[in-house]
């Protein structure tokens, strides 16, 4: 049978919880599959002095493929984010978080299949900031000809042909691998005319060789009202790295909240699979918050990895628990811990 050697990163807060889950569940999918666990975040910095040891790196470069539960990124100060360090790191510049109903969900809509591919390298975290009084702020505030008061901090928000190129082409190749039909990208075009004005244009020719697939552009603010209107004539949606994030909350607030939402990242070397949800401090060791999002990124790593039976054996476990809603947690409205929510996950993969 073929083994997988695959690095696993527990994050910090409820992650270290949820994988535990994760590779106990996996266990039963059949699929043979080596861990490499290292440490990245809170406890690397106490140990190695870093939140991102070139382990963690080296590791993954190794294995190719990781599974990874959330990272904190202190707000304001303290280092900045691994899970931005990672995916530049290692290149992987696009960002698959798929947005789908399953019966069962306690959701105020019904019909809700959409995918959020967010560029996932540059834009406004490309880290690129200068303080106030800095000699760069300075200088571009000097450029600007009065249009920034002197004491701003300044965030740089680069778009680039070569980043957009690539992520267009992923959207659309996604779109035919994942028989999607339409497609659309998101920006702020009308007042950020050179840089989401890029983007657009970029994809709009980039769409020219995928005739079979639609292609559409929509206004960010425009897109937010609709797709709380209505959400089900929307497909795949492709956006720049800050809306991005940004929209694929509020995707997962469509279809039933965090708890439910996968996520993961693609490069042309490196896939790393991680939920949309962060460490959820608040609940840590309460064995409260749902490991249904870190499972489901799970799934799309075993099809990844070209385990699509597997992949699917564990959809349909999720998917019937889900909807038998006995045994699960606070957010679909049980009172079940994750690990007993799990254990149900289990016993339906042990029967399937
Ligand atoms: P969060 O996603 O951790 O939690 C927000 C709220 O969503 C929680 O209080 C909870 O009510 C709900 N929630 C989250 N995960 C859930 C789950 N599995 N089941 C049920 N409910 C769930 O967002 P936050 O509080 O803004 O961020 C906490 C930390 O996580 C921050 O440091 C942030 O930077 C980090 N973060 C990390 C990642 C990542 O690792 N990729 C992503 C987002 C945020």
């Amino acid at each position: 049978m073929k083994k997988y050697r695959i690095t696993l990163i527990p994050g910090d807060g409820t992650g270290p919880e949820l994988v535990e889950i994760v590779k106990k569940v996996l266990s039963y999918t059949g699929v043979n599959i080596e861990w490499e666990e290292v440490e990245a975040g809170e406890s690397a910095i106490e140990k190695y002095g870093t939140p991102l040891p070139q382990s963690v790196l080296d590791s993954i470069k190794r294995n190719k493929v990781a599974l990874k539960g959330p990272i904190t990124t202190p707000i304001g100060s303290g280092f900045r984010s691994v899970n931005v360090a990672l995916r530049q790191e290692l290149n992987l510049y696009a960002c698959v978080r798929p947005c789908k109903i399953y019966p069962g969900v306690k959701t105020r809509y019904e019909n809700v299949d959409l995918v959020v591919i967010r560029e996932n390298t540059e834009d406004l975290y490309a880290g690129v900031e200068f303080k106030p009084f800095s000699d760069e702020a300075k200088y571009i505030i000097e450029k600007s000809n009065g249009k920034i008061f002197p004491d701003a901090a300044i965030s740089i928000k680069p778009i680039s042909t070569t980043a957009t190129k690539r992520i267009a082409e992923f959207a659309f190749k996604y779109a035919i691998k994942n028989n999607r039909k339409k497609i659309t990208a998101i920006t702020k075009a009308n007042i950020m005319k050179y840089t989401d004005g890029l983007f657009f244009e970029v994809c709009r020719e980039v769409a020219k060789n995928y005739p079979q697939i639609e292609y559409e552009e929509k206004l960010i603010d425009n897109m937010c009202m609709q797709l709380v209107q209505k959400p089900e004539i929307y497909d795949v949606l492709l956006l720049p790295n800050l809306y991005g994030d940004i929209v694929s909350d509020l995707c997962a607030g469509l279809i039933g909240g965090l708890g439910v939402a996968p996520g993961a990242n693609f490069g042309d070397e490196y896939a790393l699979f991680e939920a949309v949800h962060g460490s959820a401090p608040k609940y840590k060791g309460l064995s409260k918050v749902n490991p249904t999002a870190l499972l489901l990124s799970a799934k799309i790593m075993l099809g990844y990895l070209g385990e699509k039976e597997a992949a699917l054996k564990l959809e349909n476990a999720i998917a019937e628990v889900i909807k038998e809603g006995k045994v699960v947690t606070y957010d679909l409205g049980g009172e079940a811990k994750n690990y007993e929510m799990a254990e149900e996950i289990i016993k339906k993969l042990v029967m399937s």
